[in-house]
């Protein structure tokens, strides 16, 4: 067991640094290769004959954190290939559109980017870009493909054949977490499971994702080891449905496995949970362990019991309430957020009353809410024909509850003005100052300060918005 929370460590805050299910459109820099690579295909080291060496690449990122890491593996590859960075098409060789399917509104901003960029390769400019992840995987890629003029279209499964998109030597066939990511950043991600189980009403991501495949946990600890020995101070487990992570063969659970990694690493979190698989033990393992950052994401998606059905959900809104509970009773002051769809079809005034009712009563210090998107394929998609709800009740029931949400999360962060807090710098300072850390509780907070990404900084909180904490200038880094 990892040491006992104590101390400035553990202390209390606020609001959100989760990017989960909120699309982001991410440039991700890439370098001339300057690391080896423990692919064993570091041809990018600026000297001799790196394919990519003169030239230029571009990866942009839609989606979950579940895309950006899968960024961070085609990242790893590109640098190895010995390209250079850059931020704009214009001036890219070569494109990677790493995409998400999850709502249909993501979907039309990578028609907006295949658009510009097939425009770009007609014109010279960009020589051949690549569409990747879970629109790669989707029944509509090859219209897409044909209708853009995309030179390589990869799902979710076979991301391994970029290599040779890039010049390096063809890989054989690779599980996607077994890829090599950055090493040497202050944080990183681990995936630990990949695919999802479950069979929710609304979801296409059994679809594009798979089922749920586990990673060994020697294998999950041996990356860990590694990218702690390279530098990492910050890891975060990553999954569809973390906490349904268990041994193939043996008793190990998620539990077990959050241990083992709080053991090695200076600073744990993980995302995202699933209220069915997740266990009173992992909530009081966060309360009681000190490498373990206070925070649970746990998606409840509605508070009516008929509505959760309908999702085939597995859990009713009691039992969730039942978690919440537990959580908070371990993890003090803990950073609790989750997911929210309203306007599943079906859903009725009262059943929204209800997911009213549930805000009211867990206390969100966060909730991403979405407007239920139809996805073709699923069952969801099958009911919106017949009991949709109009698109004006829809976003007033989106309006309510993300105010019931954000009233909640000021009350809470408000509480947090006056504590003095150990906060991790996860970036550097912005246009407007200040730098944006995190606290152990897992709030996000703005500190004025030049500290690295990666350091640690003690100051007090000063102020509170309902999405982030203002921290006066630092005590001590
Ligand atoms: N596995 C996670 C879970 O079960 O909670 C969620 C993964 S999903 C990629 C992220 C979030 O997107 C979901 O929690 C849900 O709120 C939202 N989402 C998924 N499909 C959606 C749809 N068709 N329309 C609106 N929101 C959707
Ligand atoms: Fe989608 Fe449900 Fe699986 Fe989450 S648990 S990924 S919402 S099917």
């Amino acid at each position: 067991m990892t040491s006992m929370k104590n101390g400035p460590g553990k202390s209390v805050a606020s609001a959100a640094s989760l990017r989960h299910g909120i699309p982001v459109s991410k440039p991700v820099a890439v370098k001339l290769g300057t690391k080896p690579s423990s692919s064993g295909m570091n041809v990018g080291s600026g000297i001799g004959l790196a394919p990519g060496a003169g030239k230029t690449a571009c990866i942009r990122t839609f989606g979950c954190q579940m895309n950006v890491h899968d960024s961070d593996r085609m990242l790893r590859m590109i640098r190895d290939a010995g390209y250079a960075e850059v931020q704009r098409y214009e001036e890219a060789d070569v494109v990677v559109l790493n995409t998400c399917y999850v709502r249909e509104n993501a979907v039309d901003r990578v028609r907006g980017h295949l658009g510009e960029l097939s425009r770009l390769k007609k014109e010279g400019r960009v020589k051949k870009f690549a569409l990747t992840g879970c629109v790669g995987e989707a029944e509509e890629a090859s219209q897409l493909q044909n209708t853009y003029g995309i030179d390589l279209v990869l799902g979710t499964h076979n991301t391994y054949e970029l290599a040779e998109f890039v010049g390096l030597p063809g890989m054989t066939e690779t599980y996607t977490p077994d890829l090599p990511g950055i090493e040497g950043e202050h944080q990183a991600f681990v995936t630990i499971m990949t695919g999802c189980n479950y069979g929710c009403s609304y979801c296409i991501v059994p679809s594009v994702r798979g089922r749920m495949v586990c990673r060994p946990m020697e294998s999950v600890i041996s990356e860990v080891k590694r990218l702690v020995a390279s530098g990492t101070r910050y890891v975060t487990l990553l999954g569809q449905t973390v906490d349904a992570w268990r041994e193939r063969e043996g008793k190990k659970r998620f539990c077990d496995l959050l241990e083992r990694v709080a053991e090695e690493a200076p600073r744990v979190s993980f995302t995202t949970s699933h209220p069915s698989n997740m266990e009173d033990r992992t909530l009081e393992l966060i309360g009681e362990t000190e490498t373990i950052v206070g925070r649970l994401h746990l998606p409840v998606q509605s508070g009516s019991d008929r509505m959760l059905r309908t999702m085939h959900r597995g859990y009713s809104s009691e039992r969730y309430r039942r978690k919440i509970e537990v959580f908070r009773e371990a993890v003090p002051g803990g950073m609790l957020s989750t997911d929210i769809i309203v306007g599943h079809p079906g859903e009725t005034e009262r059943d929204h009353e209800e997911t009213l009712r549930l805000v009211e009563d867990c206390e969100f210090d966060l909730a991403y809410v979405f407007k239920f998107s139809p996805r073709s394929g699923t069952e969801a998609a099958g009911m919106y024909r017949d009991e949709a709800v109009p698109g004006d009740v829809a976003q007033r029931r989106f309006v309510e509850v993300l105010r019931a949400v954000e009233q909640n999360a000021l009350r809470l962060n408000r509480e947090k003005i006056g504590s003095v807090e150990q906060i991790y710098m996860r970036h550097g300072r912005t246009g407007d100052g200040s730098a944006i850390g995190e606290t152990w509780s897992g709030h996000s907070v703005h500190v004025p300060t030049d500290a690295a990404p990666g350091d640690y900084v003690t100051a007090r909180i000063d102020n509170a918005g309902p999405h982030v904490l203002y921290a006066g200038k630092p005590m001590s880094s």
